[in-house]
């Protein structure tokens, strides 16, 4: 029977324990022991597929993994301590010395600090395309590139990448294409459709959506994933059960709740696109947005962030977020609880004006992480601190 999405997060459970549970039990334990010497040979020769110690596999971060590869349409997966562990894990197991990645010039902070401060300790170099220029990607590729990477939206200029162009060059030119899609969630956007061979995610946004644990996953094909899974249960990113439990059950309201956030996050984008002292306004799903019929394309919804660009300088930035009263100043996304952050004094404030610009942080730009809060509050603070 092939069920839908909803379905799928809350029906797909570990098998249940001799006290017949209705809620997946916590599996705090490291080791899980065998019956005689030939079950733990087999179990370690990988003939025999079963529980043998918690850095490589534990029934929570199964259920967890399991539900993250049925949502996004992958064959297989493996769960990590934090998003970071994901991307390093994914990007360590695959790539050798010598290799090259070719990437979008917006990515995570610190997705772009291992791309030009570790991996090049590896002779691993990346070159670089801006949004605007995904025409130039094919001329950046190299004999030896192995990669292509990005990530779509985009933080936190929330520009939008077609994944289904991304999906033909890397098809045409032999390349792994990994996509992180931690803005969209699976319940919004399923890069594997598009072409990609590797989906990762830093669960401690959208899919806690609680702002409570940190996570990380990795889903594509079963060859990929093997050898990925071989790297870290050598080196070691493994997420903790008690995090994968909290992480499984918190997919199970995945859907009501991005379909929440979204609402909410159209209702304040277009608030703040009638508002006299914003500039612009950038969010996927308002027509305004440069990249909108791609957004329609590859997303059901806009996801629940938003940028917009206060009219002044960096001082109007920072004394807006002053004015703020509810919502909050975090570094986090994706929580129940509305997030407002000026990147440019913040986050991206070591970054040359230039870099900055590079990647569409103006000094006006403020990121809005649009929480569950009842819509008219939330714009309701935003209001005043502007007004103000
Ligand atoms: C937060 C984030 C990460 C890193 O995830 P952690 O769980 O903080 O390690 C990676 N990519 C994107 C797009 C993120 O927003």
């Amino acid at each position: 029977m092939s069920k839908h999405f909803e379905t799928q997060a809350i029906r797909t459970q570990t098998e249940k324990s001799q006290f017949s549970e209705h809620s997946t039990p916590l599996y705090l334990t490291s080791g899980f022991v065998f019956d005689d010497a030939e079950e733990m040979r087999a179990s370690f020769a990988d003939e025999k597929q079963r529980n043998l110690y918690s850095r490589f596999t534990n029934p929570n971060t199964t259920e967890f993994v399991d539900k993250i590869i049925q949502m996004e349409g992958a064959e297989a997966g493996y769960a990590f301590a934090t998003g970071m562990s994901a991307i390093f894990s994914t990007l360590g197991a695959l790539l050798s010395a010598g290799d090259h990645v070719v990437s979008c010039r917006s990515v995570f902070g610190s997705t772009h600090s291992m791309f030009t401060k570790y991996l090049p300790k590896w002779n691993i170099e990346t070159s670089y395309f801006k949004i605007n220029e995904t025409d130039k990607i094919e001329s950046l590729i190299k004999p030896n590139t192995k990669i292509l990477y990005a990530e779509t939206p985009t933080n936190p200029g929330v520009e939008i990448i077609d994944l289904e162009l991304l999906g033909t060059i890397a098809k045409k030119h032999n390349l792994l294409l990994v996509i992180d899609n931690c803005f969209a969630t699976p319940y919004l956007q399923t890069p594997i459709k598009f072409g990609a061979d590797l989906v990762v995610h830093s669960a401690t946004k959208l899919i806690d959506g609680q702002g409570r644990v940190m996570g990380g996953v990795t889903v594509g094909s079963k060859d990929l994933i093997r050898e990925i899974y071989l790297f870290s249960r050598n080196t070691g990113p493994a997420m903790s059960p008690f995090n994968a439990w909290v992480l499984s059950k918190s997919l199970e309201t995945l859907a009501v709740r991005v379909d929440k956030h979204c609402e909410n996050a159209l209702k304040v984008a277009e608030f703040l696109e009638g508002n006299s002292n914003v500039n612009f306004v950038k969010y996927p799903f308002l027509k305004s947005h440069p990249q909108y019929e791609i957004a329609k394309k590859q997303m059901k919804l806009g996801g629940n962030i938003i940028a917009f660009e206060i009219k002044g300088g960096i001082e109007i930035g920072r004394a807006f977020l002053d004015k703020i009263k509810m919502c909050s100043l975090s570094a986090n996304l994706g929580d129940t609880r509305t997030i407002v952050t000026h990147p440019a004094s913040t986050t991206h404030a070591s970054l040359s004006e230039e870099d900055r610009l590079e990647v569409g942080i103006t000094d006006g730009l403020v990121r809005v992480s649009v929480g569950l809060e009842n819509a008219d509050d939330i714009i309701a603070d935003i209001k005043q601190a502007l007004d103000n």
